[in-house]
C-alpha cells in the first residue's frame, strides 16, 4: 500500500500537466515574419528551394537572413546577403513535412543539415525553430544524422533541450576561425570557442561536438600562434575538422567591393586550402587523435560510424584517422557494380540519363547528371564516392581547389 501512494501522485501529476505541444498547437512556432506569397516570389529560384541537397547532408533552409555579416558569408551566392534579418518561408510543420516527403529524403539513411545556408541556427529568433524542427523529427523516431552548424553563444538551457532527443544523432558543429578582423568577421571568433566549450562539457549527453575550424585564410589566420589557439580548443570537442574558403565570384566581388584584402587572386569551385597551409596544421595537431579532412568523416566519426560519404576509397584521405575509425570505414566500403548505381538513380526523374564512365576502388565516375543533387543522393545511398567526369578528383588533393598546390602530381 505504501508503495502506491508516489505512483498515485505521479499518475496525478501527468494527467495535470498540458500534453506537450506539437508543432501545429504550440504557441512558439512563428517568431520571425512569415513572408508573403509575393514577397516569396520575388526570390532566387535557388533561395526558393527550401530543400536542397548538399554535399554533407539534405539541407533545410525554410528560414532565411542572418545578422550576423559574415564578408564570406555563402548567402552571396543564393542571392541572399541582403537580408540581414530572418524570415520564414513557411512553418516549421509544413517545413518539416517538406523535408520528410522530399524524394531525396530516406528515413533512418539520408543526413540533415539545418539552417546551414541561410541563417544561423541560434540566432534568439531562429532558436524556436531549430528546436521545433529538431524535436518533430526526434518524435518520429528518425535516426538520421542531423547536423547543426553555429558561431552563436549557446546556453545551459540549449544542453538540456538537445539532451531530451532520444533518436536522431545530432551534431553541432561550432565554426571558428580565429579571423581578428571585424570587416570580415563582425560577429567575434570567441564567442563560439565559449559556446563549444560550454556545450562539450557535460560528461554525458545525447549530442556531439566538433570544432569546425573554418575558413582557413594564408596570411589572415594562420599564423603559429593561431595554429596553437586551435589546437588547445580542440581539446574540448570530440572531434576536429579544418577547411578552406569557399571563394566564389559573388564573395569575391563583395571582398572588391568594400575593399577587403582578397585572400586569393582567383576563384574556385571547391574550398582552397594551399598545400603549406595543410601541411602546417597537421604538425600542429600531431599529437591530435580525432582531426579529419572531411565534415562526414568527423560527424560519422563522433558517433562511433562509418564515414557517410564513403571517403574511405581515397585512400589518402585517410592518412590522419584513428585507427578504430579506419577499421569501421574500411568494414563498411563495398564498390558498388554499375547496376547497383542504376537500381539507386532510377528512383529519382531527373537521373534517368546518367552514365557510369569508370567505378575503382576510390570512387564511382559518372555523366548525364544535370546538378549535384542526385549525386550526392547517389552517394549517400551507396556509401560510397560518386563523382562528376566534369570534375574530376586529383589525386593527394582531397577534393579540393587546385589553388597553392603545386608539389604533388596530378
Ligand atoms: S577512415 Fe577515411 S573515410 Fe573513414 S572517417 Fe577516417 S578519413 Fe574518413
Amino acid at each position: 500500500m505504501s508503495n502506491l501512494l508516489p505512483l498515485r501522485s505521479y499518475l496525478l501529476l501527468l494527467s495535470l500537466s498540458p500534453p506537450r505541444p506539437t508543432l501545429e498547437t504550440s504557441d512558439v512556432i512563428t517568431p520571425v515574419p512569415l513572408l508573403s506569397k509575393d514577397r516569396i516570389d520575388q526570390l532566387s529560384d535557388r533561395a526558393r528551394e527550401v530543400v536542397e541537397y548538399r554535399k554533407s547532408g539534405l539541407s533545410l533552409n525554410h528560414i532565411q537572413g542572418c545578422s550576423l555579416g559574415c564578408a564570406y558569408c555563402i548567402r552571396h551566392t543564393y542571392g541572399l546577403w541582403d537580408k540581414d534579418q530572418p524570415v520564414a518561408l513557411m512553418s516549421d510543420a509544413q517545413a518539416v513535412e517538406e523535408l520528410v516527403h522530399h524524394q531525396y529524403f530516406r528515413p533512418h539513411v539520408t543526413p540533415v543539415q539545418l539552417f546551414n545556408r541561410a541563417t544561423e541556427p541560434f540566432l534568439p529568433r531562429v532558436r524556436p525553430h531549430t528546436f521545433a524542427v529538431l524535436e518533430e523529427l526526434d518524435e518520429r523516431e528518425l535516426t538520421n544524422h542531423v547536423l547543426v552548424i553555429t558561431r552563436h553563444q549557446l546556453k545551459p538551457y540549449d544542453i538540456d533541450r538537445l539532451n531530451q532527443l532520444r533518436h536522431l544523432k545530432v551534431t553541432l558543429l561550432f565554426t571558428y576561425s580565429g579571423i581578428g578582423d571585424p570587416k570580415i568577421e563582425p560577429y567575434p571568433s570567441h564567442v563560439a570557442a565559449e559556446s563549444l566549450k560550454m556545450m562539450s562539457a557535460p560528461a554525458s549527453r545525447m549530442y556531439r561536438t566538433i570544432l569546425y575550424w573554418r575558413p582557413l585564410v594564408p596570411g589572415l589566420n594562420d599564423t603559429d600562434q593561431h595554429l596553437a589557439v586551435a589546437r588547445e580548443l580542440s581539446t574540448h570537442a570530440d572531434a576536429t575538422v579544418f577547411t578552406g574558403l569557399f571563394y566564389r565570384d559573388q564573395i569575391a566581388a563583395y571582398y572588391k567591393a568594400n575593399r577587403l584584402p582578397e585572400p586569393y587572386p582567383d576563384t574556385a569551385r571547391r574550398k582552397i586550402v594551399p598545400e603549406t597551409l595543410e601541411r602546417r596544421v597537421l604538425d600542429a595537431f600531431a599529437s591530435s587523435t580525432a582531426l579529419f579532412r572531411k565534415t562526414s568523416c568527423a560527424v560519422s566519426y563522433v558517433h562511433g560510424l562509418p564515414d557517410y560519404n564513403g571517403h574511405y576509397g581515397i585512400r589518402e584521405l585517410c592518412d590522419i584517422c584513428p585507427l578504430s575509425q579506419l577499421e569501421l570505414c574500411a568494414g563498411a566500403h563495398r564498390v558498388p557494380r554499375a547496376e547497383d548505381v542504376h537500381r539507386c538513380a532510377s528512383v529519382l526523374p531527373e537521373a534517368g540519363g546518367v552514365n557510369v564512365v569508370d567505378i575503382s576502388d576510390r570512387a564511382v565516375v559518372v555523366s548525364g547528371l544535370e546538378n549535384e543533387q542526385p549525386r550526392y543522393f547517389l552517394q549517400h545511398a551507396l556509401g560510397f564516392q560518386v563523382h562528376d567526369v566534369k570534375h574530376p578528383h586529383r589525386a593527394h588533393r582531397h577534393g579540393r581547389a587546385d589553388i597553392g598546390w603545386t608539389g604533388v602530381p596530378a
